[in-house]
């Protein structure tokens, strides 16, 4: 039988790491993880909490609202798809808004967050088998995870590709204003001060500006074989 294992995927913004991770759970039936969606439901939580409108560094007024937040991933039938809970409220259509997307990265900076969310997605890990999307999963979250992937992409391609996407959704936004939340969120990213984006020495890069879909799955599910194979022969990587 083959032994299960994590996965850590972790890339810029717009790089098709969701599109990945949801790929491979979908293959292997392993537990989709986005943790892209936790800190977007943390933020949707301070915007309704009129955090950014009164005291946004203020992170005591925000600590007691953190300190019972819960979340649950929910496998939808209808759509085919994973969907977040939080505090057993549906909220996944509502933080993919422009609104979130733009305030995220300054949610996601903030020590206190980044910790309490830290615990909660290492804790989503206990079970292996699960496949997490992310900025710091094979840095800081797994670090000793079985297989690390990096994504990137030129960023003229993963705007075009989120512009699109946003586009079919229905959404009202420019081709520039997406670039530039992509541009921004990524600056954010890579360097703030705690568990910035970062790509690990032992992470296998993945650049599809090139590529498909499909194809960037089929060499991901080709690595795996690699895995299970030294795993087996007892040949650790
Ligand atoms: O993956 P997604 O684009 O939905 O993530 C939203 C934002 O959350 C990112 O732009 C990033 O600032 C933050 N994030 C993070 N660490 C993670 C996942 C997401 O800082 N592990």
């Amino acid at each position: 039988m083959n032994r299960k294992i994590i996965i850590a995927i972790d890339g810029y913004s717009a790089s098709g790491k969701s599109t990945l991770a949801k790929d491979l759970s979908n293959k292997l039936k392993y537990t989709y993880i986005d943790t892209g969606a936790m800190y977007r439901s943390i933020t949707l939580l301070a915007i309704r909490k009129k955090i950014f409108h009164s005291d946004l560094w203020n992170i005591k007024n925000f600590l007691p609202f953190l300190n019972n937040i819960n979340f649950q991933f929910q496998w939808n039938n209808k759509l085919n798809k994973t969907e977040i809970l939080l505090n057993k409220e549906n909220v996944q259509s509502e933080i993919r808004s422009i609104k979130v997307t733009n305030k995220v990265s300054l949610i996601a900076r903030i020590p206190e967050i980044r910790e309490k969310l830290t615990v909660i997605q290492r804790n989503f890990g206990n079970k292996k088998g699960i496949v997490m999307d992310g900025r710091d999963i094979g840095s800081n979250i797994f670090p000793k995870s079985e297989l690390k992937i990096f994504m990137k992409g030129s960023i003229d391609v993963r705007s075009h590709r989120r512009f699109e996407y946003l586009k079919k959704k229905g959404k009202k936004i420019s081709y520039e204003e997406v670039k530039k939340n992509i541009f921004y969120r990524d600056m954010m990213d890579l360097y703030r001060k705690i568990s910035p984006l970062k790509k690990s020495t032992d992470s296998i890069e993945i650049d599809n500006t090139f590529i498909s879909p499909e194809k960037q799955l089929n060499i991901v599910l080709q690595l795996i074989e690699n895995i299970r194979f030294c795993k087996k022969n007892k040949n650790y990587i």
